[in-house]
C-alpha cells in the first residue's frame, strides 16, 4: 500500500517507533506487517496502534510496541536463528520474531493464553512458531539450545540453567528485577569464557512465576 493510503494510526505507529530510535528496517517492517489489533481483546481494538501495553486474558499484558521493537532489535536476529521466548501472552512478540528468524519456540504457563495465541499465529500463517504450554523455568532438555532467548516476564535474576541454553555467541534479553516495580532490561551474550552482561533500559513487566498455572 502506498504510504499515503495507510491509515493514520498505523503511520503514527511507525513514526513513533522511528522517533524513539528503532532503526533496523527488518524490525520496522515486521512491526508494520503484524496486525497488533488481532492480538488484543475486541474491546481494545481501537487502542491497538497506540504505544501502550494493554490487558489480555488471565490478568496478563501485551507489551508496549516500542518495548517489543526495542527488545527485538537488541536480539540482532539472523534468518537462520532458532529463538526461545518465555511468556507467550497474546503471541504478538512471537509473531514479530517469526518474521525475522528460522524458528520460534514460545512457552506460556496459562493454557488459555497458549491456546488462543496458537490459533492467532496459525491464522496469520506464522508457521515457524511452536507454542508450548509449560514453565520457562524448566525448559525440556529435548527442546535443545537456542541462538537467541527472549524473556517477556520479569525475573528476579536470570537462572544459570536458562543462560546455559544459549548457543556460543548467543544473546539473551530479559527484564531483571523485583516483581513489583521497575526492572532493568538485561542483555547477556555468551562468550568464550562465560557471559557478558549489559544493562539497557528500565522496563515494567508482569512477573515470571514458576510452574504451569493451576487456573486456566
Ligand atoms: N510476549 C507477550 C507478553 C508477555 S506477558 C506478548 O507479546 O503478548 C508475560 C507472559 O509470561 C504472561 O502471559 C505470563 O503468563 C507468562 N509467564 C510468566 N511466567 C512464566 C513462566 N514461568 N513460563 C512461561 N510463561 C510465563
Amino acid at each position: 500500500m502506498p504510504t499515503s493510503q495507510k491509515p493514520p494510526e498505523k503511520m503514527m505507529f511507525q513514526l513513533n517507533l522511528r522517533r524513539r530510535g528503532i532503526s533496523d528496517q527488518a524490525v520496522l517492517r515486521a512491526m508494520e506487517e503484524i496486525p497488533r489489533d488481532q492480538f488484543v481483546a475486541a474491546a481494545d481494538r481501537a487502542d491497538a496502534w497506540r504505544d501502550s501495553a494493554l490487558g489480555i486474558a488471565c490478568g496478563q499484558t501485551i507489551s508496549q510496541p516500542f518495548v517489543v521493537a526495542y527488545m527485538t532489535e537488541q536480539l540482532q536476529l539472523r534468518r537462520h536463528h532458532r529463538v526461545l521466548e518465555i511468556g507467550t501472552g497474546s503471541g504478538y512478540q512471537a509473531a514479530i520474531l517469526s518474521r525475522l528468524c528460522r524458528q520460534v519456540l514460545t512457552i506460556e504457563r496459562y493454557r488459555t493464553l497458549a491456546d488462543s495465541a496458537r490459533a492467532r499465529l496459525e491464522k496469520l500463517r506464522c508457521d515457524n512458531v511452536e507454542v508450548m504450554l509449560g514453565d520457562g523455568f524448566d525448559i525440556p532438555a529435548g527442546a535443545g539450545d537456542f541462538d537467541r532467548i527472549i524473556v517477556t516476564a520479569a525475573m528476579e535474576q536470570i537462572p544459570d540453567a536458562l543462560a546455559q541454553r544459549l548457543e556460543p555467541e548467543g544473546v539473551l534479553i530479559a527484564p531483571v528485577g523485583p516483581h513489583q516495580g521497575t526492572q532493568t532490561l538485561v542483555r547477556l551474550v555468551r562468550t568464550g569464557g562465560g557471559f557478558e552482561r549489559k544493562d539497557l533500559v528500565d522496563v515494567r513487566f508482569v512477573p515470571a512465576l514458576p510452574g504451569i498455572a493451576r487456573e486456566l
